[in-house]
């Protein structure tokens, strides 16, 4: 029989505009609620320090999805709903209502003008590993070929607190 969800993609969620718990969790519901896509598994949320210009700490979580969609179609539904929630694009990294990356998809690594998977800064970024290793701590970065806990273990992550 035909798998419903033969795919498997990790999703990173941050906000620091808003009500941005609220947020995130809408968020989640509304992946849950989309018909080609199952989530699996939602990490704690925590608080972190912003990257980028001078902005309000930002909340972070990660989920696991199983997807029948392809990584390029799972990245306009990430899109979509970003817009759901007014995400607006003004500064690098400035502050947003909504984020979503695409993380990991399969053991895929895409190149793609509008896609890059695994997500390119992932690997320093304790904000995205934390949440990942709490939900996926033995699923392998495709390129680094070394487990999620592994690249979290070699970061400094003292400032990331769970809620
Ligand atoms: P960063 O990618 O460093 O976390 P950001 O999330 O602020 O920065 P955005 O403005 O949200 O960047 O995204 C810009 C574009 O990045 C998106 O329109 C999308 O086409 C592209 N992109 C490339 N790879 C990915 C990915 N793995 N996940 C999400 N977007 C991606
Ligand atoms: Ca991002
Ligand atoms: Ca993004």
């Amino acid at each position: 029989m035909r798998q419903p969800h033969p795919h498997r993609a990790a999703i990173a969620l941050g906000s620091n505009l808003g009500d941005s718990l609220a947020t995130l969790v809408s968020a989640c519901d509304r992946l849950q609620a989309h018909p080609q896509i199952a989530l699996k598994q939602r990490s704690s949320f925590y608080r972190t320090k912003p990257i980028g210009p001078p902005q309000p700490d930002y909340i972070n979580g990660c989920v696991v999805v199983e997807t029948e969609l392809t990584a390029i179609a799972l990245l306009d539904e990430l899109l979509a709903i970003e817009q759901v929630f007014g995400r607006e694009r003004l500064e690098h990294w400035g502050p947003r209502t909504l984020d979503l990356d695409l993380l990991l998809y399969d053991n895929a690594i895409i190149n793609h003008p509008r896609l890059h998977v695994p997500h390119p800064r992932m690997a320093e970024r304790g904000f995205v590993l934390v949440p990942l290793a709490e939900i996926a701590p033995t699923w392998r970065h495709p390129i680094l070929q070394r487990p999620i806990a592994d690249l979290q273990q070699a970061l400094n992550c003292a400032e990331i607190k769970a809620l």
